[in-house]
């Protein structure tokens, strides 16, 4: 007979992000979709901002890429991201999921590896389901600019705790 101890802590609190599998890697990303806005780098200082504008593979109600596995035959400059990357880039949203294990904190209430349920990060309202303007397909280059948004670098008020806002759709 097998004795499973289910006391013991999960693997994003014993392993560093280079020694995660690739399975438990997948399992990490929460799926908000905030890493899949548009976002634009200022040509002279390099700073990132943030749009409310999808990718043209995100789906906006999944916030889910539509073609994964050949995302960067689709999207040429779409990030993969490993352990080193997400250590490098700051860009990554507060919430997300490897750059908090990589800054050595717990991940939120609402992440489907502690809520066991897919659908919390949409109820806690970290998910960009009902925030993407449109997506880079249809809306004019010349008007990205007048899409700078601040929220995908915070994380939504009272979402820390669980009981905070909810938001049901
Ligand atoms: S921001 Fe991080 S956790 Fe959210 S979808 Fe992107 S990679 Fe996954
Ligand atoms: S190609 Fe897919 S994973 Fe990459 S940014 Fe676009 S929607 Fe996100």
């Amino acid at each position: 007979m097998t004795l499973i101890d289910t006391d013991a802590a999960p693997f994003w609190k014993t392993k560093t992000l280079d020694e995660m599998s690739p399975e438990e890697w997948e399992s990490l990303c929460d799926g908000c979709g905030r890493c899949c806005l548009v976002k634009l780098q200022d040509e002279d200082s390099e700073a990132i901002a943030y749009t409310d504008i999808g990718c043209k593979l995100l789906n906006e109600f999944t916030c889910a890429c539509r073609d994964y596995p050949n995302r960067q035959a689709h999207v040429p400059d779409c990030v993969r991201l490993t352990p080193d990357v997400v250590r490098e880039i700051g860009w990554l949203p507060p919430s997300c999921a490897y750059r908090l294990v990589a800054e050595g904190r717990d991940l939120y209430w609402w992440h489907h590896l502690l809520s066991g349920d897919r659908d919390t990060i949409h109820q806690a309202g970290v998910s960009v389901r009902g925030r993407v303007a449109g997506s880079e397909e249809d809306i004019p280059f010349a008007d990205f600019l007048d899409h700078m948004v601040r929220w995908p670098l915070r994380l939504p008020k009272g979402a820390a705790h669980p009981g905070g806002p909810r938001r049901r759709r």
